[in-house]
């Protein structure tokens, strides 16, 4: 999605609507599996050498939950306001988060990008009480008890079960 200076110069500013394709970097790392279709809808407004941008950003995002594995989708709603300015920046605008863009335009997308990974869920969870898979046979407890012991063995008494095992079985021989 692109702006154009000269069109957003318009006292009253520019509308601007459209559908924007965001890549992430590492999906998997964020347990997204896809993010699609990106809504991109606001304004742009020109002030001296100074661009204002606000807008409403709306995805669908799939997730894969954290602990069953499955996928769901969800419907993630953030807000962009960008200011990028034309000519190079003195110290107390970078300070005030201006962006220094050069060309007629402005590309939209990374900023929207960079928006959108900031909102995204944090260790995704298809619902608050996921029971998750079992680590014994993988099995997705959600669905039912799979009758798996999974109780956690403390490696210290895992030693312990060995020798007792041992004996036992030293005993047997007699
Ligand atoms: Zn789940
Ligand atoms: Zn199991």
């Amino acid at each position: 999605m692109e702006i154009e200076w000269i069109s957003a110069s318009k006292t009253e500013g520019l509308r601007v609507t459209g559908e924007v394709v965001v890549h992430l970097e590492h999906p998997e790392r964020l347990s997204v599996v896809s993010v699609e279709p990106v809504h991109v809808e606001g304004t742009a407004l020109v002030h001296d050498d100074t661009m204002a941008v606000d807008a409403t950003i709306k995805a669908t995002v799939v997730y894969r939950c954290v602990r069953c594995l499955t996928s769901f989708s969800e419907n993630l709603e953030t807000e962009l306001h960008e200011r990028f300015k034309r000519v190079p920046l003195s110290d107390e605008e970078e300070e005030n988060e201006f962006i220094f863009t050069m060309g007629t335009a402005i590309y939209l997308d990374p900023y929207v990008g960079q928006e959108l990974v900031l909102s995204l869920r944090q260790n995704p969870v298809c619902k608050e009480d996921c029971k998750g898979l079992c680590t014994v046979c993988g099995a997705d407890l959600n669905n039912g008890e799979c009758g798996c012991d999974r109780h956690p063995i403390d490696p210290r008494l895992e030693v312990l079960v060995q020798v007792l095992d041992n004996m036992e079985s030293d005993s047997t021989g007699d």
